[in-house]
């Protein structure tokens, strides 16, 4: 059976990680701000797991999962972890980015890059996005770098690639976050090929989910294996209880990997069905006043959540909730955060001028032309 057209339970509460939890809601969101698509093999590889006994972070759907990222993204090795955000600890871990070190991050991002910083003890150094690509200033950078920066986090936000060719000239060490960004391209290769180690994340409101989750990959041999050990206890995996490092338990469980492993077979259904969301939304919107977000020319960005900018922004969002749409101001600059506002040395006016101006809507594949009409007949 298709689970197209499956709606979620109407009884059930929400799940706040996709919509907005009845508690706190003004109303009953008809709309979530996003919504996974699980089919019939999600849920049987699932009961696979379970009738094996295999659910924790050992089994075969976790190195399916590693095997179909390493097959999709091109590159030699994938690890998949607990999340996103573990991802991105473990890879600068691995790099070797501790305290007494910079780590260049954009001001307009969720948080998890700016605070995977911190917690490997490093500073995390905001730079500005730009105004073309919302993604990292390439010149905010170069003039933010020290002798301190180890590395930089770009993040292809909300599944617009960076521009890698003009990142590489800066010959620092590079982290691609890709979390958003499932199925985006450059000339050069998919969102995911970039730096000496790139991460995902596969949060149920991703395009490619497993729950929680995420993975890093990397060519780099050497890196994988301290991307392995890292996650792992720091426990060689030739000699049981040998611990080499201060590792941790960061692993997926193989009943996340269970769910990730039949995304994977999906791959361009869904990220073509998110496309199609955001073509569905362009075309319903196009003269009302938004705009969408801006893209160079010669990239093909995926749609994580639909993003458009609006004057008006939070008077569409109230207009949207208060109708059960749950559309939602995207987040403030970092640099505009109490906790972060220390780590911008340089201004960051776009990454403000976005964070004020940009909203989502709901946003999952298999999102009807019905479910558009729906959601932007209450923003207008
Ligand atoms: C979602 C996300 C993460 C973190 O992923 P989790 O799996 O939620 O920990 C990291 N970076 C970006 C840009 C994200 O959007």
């Amino acid at each position: 059976m298709s689970n197209v057209s499956r709606p979620p339970p109407a009884v059930q509460p929400q799940n706040p990680d996709l919509g907005c939890p009845r508690t706190v809601c003004e109303v009953w969101m008809r709309f979530p701000l996003s919504r996974p698509t699980l089919g019939d093999q999600e849920s049987e590889n699932v009961r696979d797991a379970m009738a094996w006994g295999w659910i924790s972070g050992t089994g075969s759907y976790v190195s399916a999962f590693e095997r179909s990222l390493e097959q999709r993204i091109g590159r030699a090795f994938a690890t998949v972890v607990s999340s996103g955000t573990t991802a991105l600890e473990i890879a600068l871990s691995a790099l070797g980015v501790g305290p007494g070190d910079e780590v260049l991050v954009p001001a307009l991002t969720f948080a998890a890059p700016a605070a995977a910083v911190l917690t490997v003890g490093a500073v995390p150094v905001l730079c500005d996005i730009d105004a073309e690509t919302w993604t990292i200033d390439v010149e905010a950078a170069r003039a933010l770098r020290t002798p301190r920066t180890k590395a930089i986090i770009t993040v292809d936000l909300m599944g617009h690639p960076c521009d890698y060719e003009r990142l590489a000239e800066l010959e620092i060490s590079m982290v691609e976050d890709a979390a958003q960004a499932h199925g985006a391209r450059t000339g050069k290769g998919p969102a995911g090929s970039f730096g000496v180690a790139s991460i995902f994340s596969f949060h149920v409101n991703k395009a490619i989910t497993s729950g929680e989750g995420g993975a890093v990959l990397t060519d780099d041999e050497e890196l994988a294996e301290k991307v392995r050990l890292l996650a792992h206890h720091g426990m060689s995996p030739h000699h049981r209880y040998h611990h080499t490092v201060a590792g941790r338990n960061g692993r997926m469980t193989n009943l996340s990997a269970a769910i990730g492993t039949a995304q994977m077979a999906r791959w361009d259904e869904l990220v073509a069905g998110r496309r199609e969301a955001a073509r569905l939304y362009d075309a319903r919107l196009n003269g009302l006043g938004f705009s969408p977000r801006p893209q160079r020319t010669g990239v093909l960005p995926s749609c994580w959540l639909y993003c458009v900018t609006s004057p008006e922004r939070d008077a569409v969002v109230k207009r949207a909730r208060h109708r059960g749409v749950d559309a939602r101001a995207i987040w403030p600059a970092l640099s505009d955060l109490p906790l972060y506002r220390p780590y911008a040395r340089l201004p960051c006016p776009q990454a403000s001028k976005v964070s004020r101006t940009a909203l989502w809507l709901p946003t999952w594949s298999h999102l009807t032309p019905e479910d558009v009409e729906a959601v932007t007949e209450v923003m207008v």
